[in-house]
C-alpha cells in the first residue's frame, strides 16, 4: 500500500471526562483540563492509525475558536489546520487525497434526545436539521464532504446519542462510545485512558478495513432542512445562495453536489449569526 492519508474533524464535547461548558472555553483552569482530554483523544486516534499503516494525518481543530491544541504535542508529525474562518468549517482541509476520515469528540444534535453540550453548529439560531429526511447532527452534514472527496467516514467517537446520529449515513465506520451521556450536563464516562485505548484500537482497525468501508450513504441530491429559532433567522438563510426558505422559521438547501450543499449550509451558520439577538 502506498501513503494513507488520514483526516480528523475533532471537536470536544464527546471527550470522555467533559460534561461543561467550562471545560470547553477559555480561558479558565477547566479549559485546560478539557484541552488535554481533547488532545489526549486525538493522538491516540493518530498513535492507533499510525500501527494500522497510516503515514499522514491532517488534524481540523472544528471546536470553538479552533485553536485548542499545542501544536508541538500533536502525535504523528500532523498537519494542524487551526483559527477562524474556514470556508470549510469543520471539515477545512479535506480534499481527493484523503484516504479516511475520522470524527473524534463528537456530540449529539441539538434536537435528538440528551447528549452532553449537544447543538447542531450555532444553538442559538438551528433547532433541527434533517439530511434527506433523516434527523442528523453535525457528523451527518460534515459527511456529505467525505462523500464530496470519495472517502469515507471510517471512526467516529463521542457519547451514545452521538453514534445512534451517525449510524444511518457510516454504519460500516468504527464506533467508539466513550461516554454514555444521563442529562445534557451529565454522562457516565470511561476513564481517559481507556477512551483513548478504544479509539486507537478503533483507529487502527478503521485504517486496516479502509479498502471495505464504503463513502457516506447520502443520496444525491442530497437535501438539508433547517429549522431556526425564530423566522428572522430563516429570512436571513434565504439570503446565501442555494437556500430556499420553506417556512416561517424554515429552509432547505438541495443540489447534486454534496460539496456545494454544504457550503451553503456554512454560509448559513455564518449569516444568521447577524440575527441572533434575544
Ligand atoms: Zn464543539
Amino acid at each position: 500500500m502506498t501513503g494513507v492519508r488520514i483526516f480528523i474533524s475533532f471537536d470536544m464535547e464527546g471527550v470522555a471526562g467533559i460534561v461543561d461548558w467550562s471545560q470547553c472555553r477559555a480561558p479558565g483552569q477547566p479549559y485546560e483540563e478539557g484541552r488535554r482530554l481533547l488532545l489526549g483523544e486525538v493522538n491516540a486516534a493518530i498513535d492507533g492509525a499510525l500501527r494500522g499503516g497510516a503515514t499522514e494525518f491532517v488534524c481540523n481543530d472544528s471546536h470553538g475558536a479552533m485553536n485548542n491544541l499545542d501544536p508541538e504535542q500533536l502525535h504523528g508529525r500532523a498537519t494542524y489546520i487551526a483559527g477562524r474562518h474556514k470556508p470549510l468549517y469543520m471539515m477545512e482541509g479535506m480534499d481527493s487525497d484523503v484516504d479516511a476520515v475520522f470524527l473524534i469528540g463528537y456530540h449529539g444534535s441539538i434536537s435528538g434526545d440528551s447528549s452532553v453540550l449537544s447543538h447542531t453548529y450555532n444553538p442559538s439560531v438551528i433547532s433541527k436539521v434533517t439530511l434527506n429526511g433523516v434527523e442528523c447532527g453535525e457528523s451527518g452534514i460534515n459527511a456529505l464532504v467525505a462523500l464530496a472527496c470519495d472517502a469515507p467516514v471510517a471512526l467516529i467517537s463521542g457519547d451514545q446519542q452521538t453514534i445512534t446520529e451517525g449510524d444511518p449515513f457510516f454504519k460500516e465506520a468504527e464506533r467508539v462510545v466513550v461516554k454514555e451521556s444521563i442529562t445534557r450536563f451529565a454522562a457516565s464516562q470511561l476513564h481517559p485512558l481507556d477512551a483513548r485505548d478504544k479509539i486507537a484500537g478503533a483507529a487502527r482497525r478503521a485504517v486496516e478495513r479502509v479498502a471495505s468501508i464504503p463513502v457516506p450513504d447520502i443520496t444525491l441530491p442530497a437535501r438539508l432542512d433547517v429549522d431556526m429559532r425564530t423566522a428572522d433567522m430563516a429570512g436571513v438563510a434565504s439570503w446565501v445562495k442555494g437556500v430556499e426558505r420553506t417556512g416561517i422559521r424554515s429552509v432547505a438547501i438541495e443540489g447534486p453536489d454534496p460539496l456545494a450543499v454544504y457550503r451553503s449550509f456554512v454560509g448559513i451558520t455564518y449569516i444568521t449569526r447577524v440575527a441572533e439577538g434575544r
